[in-house]
C-alpha cells in the first residue's frame, strides 16, 4: 500500500495557481500564504455595550459627553472626568483606556457613577490584537475551511491564490451496467461506482465529469478514454482484472498511458492499476463498488490532494480499539474492514460490520470508518488498538 502511494505521489505535480474570489474559495487550497491587508481589529474597539472612560478616573462620577455607535469614526479625544457611551464594536476614543459594561453603570442627568476601580484595558480590543497587517492568516497548502475563509475576509483579503481544481473524468465500464430507474434485463445490475467516485472526487476538491458507462467493447473504451484523457485525472471502474472482458489497461496502453503499477497487496481492491500519460494521472479501480470506494480513499484522494498542493496528502489514520471479536489477518494483503465508529469515554471503538464482501455496497454504506487489519499471520485480538481511517 505504502509503495503504491509513494509511486502515485512521485508522478503527481501540483497544478498551477489561480486567483479565486473568496466567495468561490470554500474548500480550495491556498497556493501561497494569505497575509492580512489590515490590522485586525483595524482600530481599538469596544468588546461591550457600555461607557468608555479612563481607568484612572475610577471610582468616580463622570460626565457623559458623547455616544459612539459601531461604524462611526473614532470620537475626538476624551478628557479626564469624561465618559462616552459606546456600542460593541464602536471605536474607543483617544484618551479612554477602559469600557465599563452598561450592566454595571447607572446613568442619570448625563452622568455616570462608577463605584469601584476599573482595570485599564478591560473590554477594549486592542488594534491588531488578532493579527497585524502583513502577517500570515493562513499558510500555503491550507484548506480554506469556513473558519479560514472568515479569517481572510475579516483581514480584508478579497481573493486568494489557490491551486486550480483538478479536472477529473469518471468512466464506469461494464456491459452489465444500467442506470437506476431503467429496467434490468437478465444479467444486468445498476451502476453505482460513477456516483461513488464522482462524490468522492468533488469532496476532495476536483471538478468532475461523470461519463456514461461504456460496455466491454474496445471501440467504446477507446472513444471514451480518449476523451477522458483530456482531464488531469482519469478514474475508471471495472475492467482491470484478468478476465477476457477486462479491456481498460490494454486500451489505455494503446492510447499512450504508461502503466506504473497494477495490483496492490490490499483487500478490497487488489487489481487496481495506476499509470500516467504526460501530466494526466490514470487510475483503474476495480468494479466491485466497495473496492472502488476503498481504492479511492487509499490511492486517488491522496493524488487529488497533492495536485492541490496539500503538504501531507496521504490518508490520516487514527487509533482506536477493535471490538466484536478477534479478526484473522490475511497473510498476503492488508485489509481495510468496514466498521462502525463509536465514541466512548475511553476513546474510539470500531465495530466491523457483517458483510465484508467487496460487492456489498449496501452493507458498506453503514460504515463510518475503514479499519486496517495489516497483513500477517494469526489474528488481531478483540480489544487491540488498530489504525482506522474515517469515511466522511
Ligand atoms: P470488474 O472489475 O469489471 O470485473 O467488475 C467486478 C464486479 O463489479 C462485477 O460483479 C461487476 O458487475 C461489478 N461492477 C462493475 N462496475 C460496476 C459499477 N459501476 N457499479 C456496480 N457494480 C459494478
Ligand atoms: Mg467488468
Amino acid at each position: 500500500m505504502a509503495e503504491a502511494q509513494g509511486l502515485i505521489l512521485e508522478h503527481t505535480r501540483p497544478l498551477p495557481a489561480e486567483r479565486v474570489r473568496l466567495e468561490d474559495a470554500a474548500g480550495r487550497v491556498l497556493a501561497e500564504a494569505a497575509r492580512a491587508a489590515v490590522d485586525l481589529p483595524p482600530f481599538a474597539s469596544s468588546a461591550m455595550d457600555g461607557y468608555a472612560l479612563r481607568a484612572a478616573d475610577t471610582p468616580g462620577r463622570l460626565a457623559v459627553v458623547g455616544r459612539i455607535a459601531a461604524g462611526e469614526p473614532a470620537a475626538v479625544g476624551l478628557q479626564s472626568g469624561q465618559a462616552m457611551g459606546i456600542s460593541t464594536g464602536g471605536a474607543v476614543p483617544q484618551g479612554a483606556d477602559v469600557v465599563i459594561p452598561i450592566e454595571y453603570v447607572v446613568e442619570r442627568d448625563n452622568e455616570v457613577a462608577i463605584d469601584s476601580p476599573a482595570e485599564a484595558g478591560s473590554n477594549v480590543r486592542p488594534r491588531g490584537g488578532d493579527v497585524r497587517a502583513g502577517e500570515i492568516v493562513a499558510e500555503a497548502g491550507s484548506l480554506l475551511t469556513p473558519a479560514r475563509l472568515g479569517a481572510l475576509a475579516a483581514a480584508g483579503i478579497p481573493e486568494a491564490r489557490c491551486a486550480q481544481r483538478p479536472r477529473a473524468a469518471v468512466l464506469p465500464t461494464g456491459t452489465e451496467l444500467r442506470r437506476p430507474g431503467e429496467t434490468l434485463a437478465a444479467g444486468e445490475i445498476y451502476e453505482a461506482n460513477g456516483l461513488i467516485l464522482s462524490a468522492q472526487l468533488a469532496a476532495a476538491g476536483a471538478t468532475v465529469e461523470l461519463m456514461p458507462a461504456v460496455g466491454d467493447d474496445e471501440g467504446a473504451h477507446r472513444a471514451a478514454l480518449e476523451q477522458a484523457l483530456e482531464s488531469d485525472v482519469v478514474v475508471t471502474s471495472g475492467g482491470v482484472s484478468v478476465g477476457p472482458h477486462d479491456l481498460v489497461r490494454r486500451v489505455e496502453a494503446e492510447l499512450g498511458v504508461e502503466e506504473v503499477f497494477w495490483r496492490v497487496a490490499v483487500k478490497p481492491g487488489k487489481p487496481i492499476a495506476f499509470g500516467a500519460r504526460g501530466e494526466t494521472l490514470v487510475f483503474g479501480l476495480p468494479g466491485n463498488p466497495v473496492s472502488a470506494l476503498v481504492g479511492f480513499e487509499l490511492f486517488v484522494r491522496p493524488a487529488i490532494r497533492a495536485l492541490q498542493g496539500v503538504p501531507e496528502p496521504l490518508p490520516r489514520f487514527e487509533r482506536g480499539r477493535l471490538t466484536g471479536g478477534p479478526r484473522r489477518r490475511n497473510p498476503e494483503r492488508d485489509e481495510l474492514a468496514r466498521a462502525r465508529l463509536v465514541s466512548s469515554p475511553e476513546g474510539a471503538v470500531l465495530e466491523p460490520l457483517s458483510g465484508q464482501d467487496s460487492h456489498m455496497i449496501a452493507r458498506a454504506a453503514a460504515a463510518d470508518a475503514l479499519v486496517l487489519i495489516s497483513r500477517g499471520e494469526g489474528e488481531v485480538a478483540d480489544g487491540s488498538l488498530v489504525d482506522y481511517l474515517r469515511l466522511d
